[in-house]
């Protein structure tokens, strides 16, 4: 194949064909809005899996060269930098990042109406490139504009920090902003994919760009819902909407569509967009139940398989399973790499976050020892002290073989549940020193995840069901090898098969139990899978423990990647 070379916003691209460059400046575009977004770790613009996730996609479509132009929002001062003193109390430092030392200010400027003022909004150009040749670009929306008054210019500063007033300027800028900047940036759009519902009032641009016609706005719309409670729904009242965006605003037309009472950003998306998922299978089902009449499917989430997987597996793949970073589906022959170099592998990863640890906490793990790692956002549902409710049963495990464990994660600023959390830890840690090492690792980041998922001999993860609507870093463990122990909850759910990809915690949620016996069962498998199945196969079989190491990567890792995702988007969303 002929191919040409050419510049494009000052950068250097590779295009097949005259055509294939035509292509890439004229399609229409999938435009990608989401809150967050985790694409590198010096851009500190995602507080956890949804950002993630966002990246992830925008990474999946590069390398499937999908047309697809992603939004969100600058967050100079990031979500933030977590410092935790040695009683395990959390403290939060602004994590300050400046656009302009690596990004390209686009040219063109728009406005949204914010308590009357005309607020001024730029935009921050990041291209994030495959090796297949593919780019999806990423705009970072910014209100820090010397024009705009100084309450103003901050308003992309703190990524879900401040009241509800400061979110809702912050949706005001991201979802009608973003409409706006990408009709002034001549962005074709084929549809608008919104990732949860922060991003929803880009409907409400839409209906007035296409005068009203809700037809319209619908088939141009895909909704993510990616919460599994009501109550967790962003929702705004009509006073404070009327005070922050205005009374001549189309009010009536917004509570249409968004619910009477509350401006409930969850209901107009779905009320405006034609195709709407949840983000794995039982969330569909939850999602069905809390909005009756609507039409939700499920498209399990996924991971980005070359970004997730670390060096030492990285070349352990290439070495058998070529092709695989840009067919991950290829996973699947995980099964004919030989044993001992999987082991090997898992190994040097293991040895990367033992330095990791000794270098951050002093705490010298043993690289032979039983390695449990947790960590996600530090917050209530999310249980991170559940395999502490009973030290008795955890000391007897850790007679059966000795296990030491690694814990991360952030707690947002106002959650005191979530920093409860990390200072019982802390407290577990101090009481169990003489027997068990516990750590817990400070400043939980992308980097800290791929060290965390590749370095723990096996990953637990202990949600309240149903409240895990997936979850993906068990996916990432599973790319590197790394066993699984989990609830049945969210993507688990589709991923376990019983002492084959891994085990589960607790009660099927089709079994019918009350929350005390629910929480009994899982007590009780968290014990005693550990101490009779969980560390005795570690210590005892090897050979056994690498099959299902093996298993992890073919049978979980090959089907639970973001490439699948995208083309389940493509396909079932994209092109209706
Ligand atoms: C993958 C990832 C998450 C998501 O973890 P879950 O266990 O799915 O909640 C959160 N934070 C970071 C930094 C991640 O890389």
């Amino acid at each position: 194949m002929q191919m040409t070379y050419d510049t494009f916003g000052g950068k250097k691209y590779c295009f097949c064909s005259k055509n294939c460059r035509q292509h890439f400046i004229e399609d229409p575009k999938i435009a990608y809005f989401s809150m967050e977004i985790g694409i590198a770790n010096n851009i500190p613009t995602y507080s956890g899996g949804l950002g993630v996730l966002a990246g992830d996609i925008v990474k999946a479509s590069a390398d499937l060269r999908l047309q697809m132009v992603a939004l969100t929002l600058a967050s100079r001062k990031g979500y933030f930098k977590q410092k935790i003193t040695p009683n395990g109390e959390q403290q939060e430092f602004p994590d300050e990042w400046d656009p302009s030392k690596s990004l390209f200010l686009m040219p063109k400027t728009v406005t949204v109406p914010i308590e009357g003022r005309q607020v001024k909004i730029q935009a921050w150009l990041y291209e994030h490139q495959s090796p297949t040749g593919g780019m999806v670009p990423i705009l970072f929306l910014d209100t820090d504009l010397k024009e705009n008054a100084a309450e103003d210019r901050g308003i992309t500063d703190y990524l879900y920090g401040g009241d509800k007033r400061y979110r809702l300027k912050q949706e005001i800028v991201l979802g009608i902003g973003g409409v706006k900047m990408l009709k002034a940036l001549n962005f074709k759009v084929r549809k608008y994919h919104m990732n949860e519902g922060h991003s929803a009032l880009l409907t409400f641009e839409l209906l007035k760009e296409n005068s009203l016609d809700s037809e319209r706005v619908r088939n141009l719309c895909v909704f993510t819902t990616h919460t599994p409670i009501e109550a967790a729904f962003d929702q705004f009242s009509y006073d404070l909407v009327e005070e922050v965006l205005g009374n001549d605003y189309m009010l009536s037309t917004l509570k249409q569509y968004a619910g009477p009472d509350n401006l409930n950003m969850t209901y107009l998306a779905l009320n405006l967009s034609k195709y709407v998922n949840g983000v794995s299978r039982s969330h569909m089902e939850y999602s069905r139940k809390l909005f009756p009449g609507h039409y939700i499917r499920s498209v399990t989430n996924g991971v980005h398989s070359f970004s997730w997987t670390c060096l030492d597996f990285r070349m352990l793949f290439d070495k058998y399973i070529p092709g695989w970073a840009t067919e991950p589906v290829l996973l699947v022959k995980a099964m004919d790499i030989p044993n001992h170099e999987v082991w090997n592998a898992h190994m040097r990863a293991k040895m990367k976050l033992i330095e990791l640890v000794e270098k951050s906490t002093e705490v010298k793990f043993d690289p032979e020892v039983l390695t449990i790692g947790f960590a996600r956002r530090a917050t209530g549902y999310k249980r991170a002290t559940l395999i502490f409710s009973d030290l008795h049963r955890l000391r007897d495990v850790n007679r059966r073989g000795k296990i030491q464990m690694v814990f991360a994660g952030k707690a947002h600023p106002r959650d005191e549940d979530g920093k409860r959390l990390i200072r019982a830890i802390y407290d577990y840690a101090h009481q169990l020193k003489d027997e068990i090492k516990v750590v817990y690792l400070e400043n939980y980041d992308m980097d800290m995840a791929g060290k965390l998922t590749s370095g723990a001999d096996v990953w637990l993860n202990t949600p309240v069901p149903p409240m895990e609507a997936s979850g993906t870093s068990g996916m990432k463990a599973a790319h590197n090898g790394v066993v699984n122990f989990s609830v049945l909850d969210g993507w688990w759910l589709e991923g376990c098969v019983e002492g084959v990809t891994g085990w589960s915690i607790g009660p099927h949620p089709k079994d019918f139990v009350t929350e005390a016996e629910r929480k009994e069962v899982e007590l009780h498998d968290l014990y005693s899978k550990l101490e009779y199945l969980i560390v005795p196969t570690f210590y005892g079989q090897r050979d056994a423990w690498i099959t299902l190491m093996k298993n992890s990567i073919a049978r979980i890792a090959h089907y639970f990647q973001i490439q699948w995702v995208m083309r389940r988007y493509i396909t079932e969303a994209y092109i209706i």
